[in-house]
């Protein structure tokens, strides 16, 4: 019963609050936003090819994403649950998440939407920016990312909702109590079912 996805704007807190989860539950964490940057870090072809995409704030095409989430699905340490970070952003990878647990026989368990102000994670990302130096962490970069956030993947919501599987937290606040949050509201969830 740990089958989980967490989405939300860039800056919502997604990747700190998806480790923290991880741990709680004794699940992998699996970012696609992380394996592109190891991949860029290491020269490989797909970083290369991914570079140019996150450089502009663009997302990565779904058919390298979508190859690249199948196989990472398919190792040994994701089978008992997953919590995935950042994936599904387009209807083509709900589509093909869709396909990849239906393939295995498996269904999700919850889907965590993390919300968060514009201002707030526009004031998150520049912060980041100083201290991590994310080459994609700039104001230009930051607001293309949103609007793309906006047009393709805050949309997926209803989707989920449609399915009655969103749980949906407020990401203000500090760390520990956000992720206080996130694990009553699924508990609560997960304890209903
Ligand atoms: P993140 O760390 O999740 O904010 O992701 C950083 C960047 O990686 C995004 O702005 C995209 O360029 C790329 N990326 C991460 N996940 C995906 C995805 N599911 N689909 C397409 N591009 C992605």
């Amino acid at each position: 019963m740990s089958r989980f996805l967490l989405i939300g704007p860039p800056g919502a807190g997604k990747g700190t609050q998806a480790a923290r989860l991880a741990e709680a539950y004794g699940i992998p964490a699996i970012s696609t936003g992380d394996i592109f940057r190891f991949n860029v870090k290491n020269e490989t072809e797909l970083g290369k090819l991914a570079k140019s995409f996150m450089d502009r704030g663009e997302y990565v095409p779904d058919s390298v994403t979508n190859d690249l989430v199948r196989d990472r699905l398919s190792h040994e340490d994701a089978q008992a649950g997953f919590l995935l970070d950042g994936y599904p952003r387009t209807s083509d990878q709900v589509n093909e998440l869709d396909s990849i647990l239906a393939d295995q026989g498996r269904a999700l368990d919850a889907v965590i939407q993390l919300t968060a102000e514009t201002d707030e994670v526009v004031r998150r990302l520049l912060n980041r920016a100083i201290e991590q130096g994310r080459t994609d962490d700039t104001e230009e970069v930051i607001r293309r990312r949103l609007e793309i956030y906006e047009a393709e993947t805050a949309p997926l919501t209803s989707v989920y909702a449609g399915r009655g599987l969103v749980v949906m937290v407020d990401g203000l606040g500090a760390i520990d109590e956000v992720t206080e949050r996130i694990r009553e509201a699924l508990d609560a969830r997960l304890g209903v079912n």
